[in-house]
């Protein structure tokens, strides 16, 4: 059971190195490794942001009264996956945007109102889907 798991952990993490290393290549920072749980937190910080209209100077500035501040490029870099989030930030994040913390961790449910897939040229205004 642990080998298994242990295995499956560092499979993930071999696939996200090379993204990671990318990215520092990319920008000349020290690479930041962020596994499949990580990527998902990001995909649905943008997500869960987009849908509120916040932008990254709203949310930053709501995090620093939640007494966890993250600056707007923090933000931005996390959404990037340039940056990891801890669980302090996590939790922060999910007080702000107003959603269970395991909402930030799971893939989204599939949208009820667009069904993923809204019209071409428009937006779904319920999840932030695009086409
Ligand atoms: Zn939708």
């Amino acid at each position: 059971m642990v080998r298994s798991l242990q295995r499956s952990a560092s499979v993930g993490l071999h696939l996200q190195c090379v993204r990671g290393d990318d990215v520092s290549a990319a920008k000349g920072r020290k690479a930041i490794i962020v596994g499949s749980t990580g990527d998902q937190v990001r995909a649905n910080l943008l997500r869960l942001r987009t849908v509120r209209r916040l932008s990254t100077v709203k949310l930053s500035a709501k995090l620093r009264e939640a007494g966890r501040p993250i600056p707007p490029s923090g933000i931005t870099r996390i959404e990037k996956g340039e940056r990891r989030v801890d669980v302090d930030d996590l939790l922060a994040l999910a007080q702000t945007l107003q959603v269970p913390y395991a909402q930030l961790i799971e893939p989204p449910p599939p949208c009820p109102s667009c069904q993923g897939a809204p019209p071409i040229g428009f937006s779904c205004n319920e999840c932030g889907a695009s086409a």
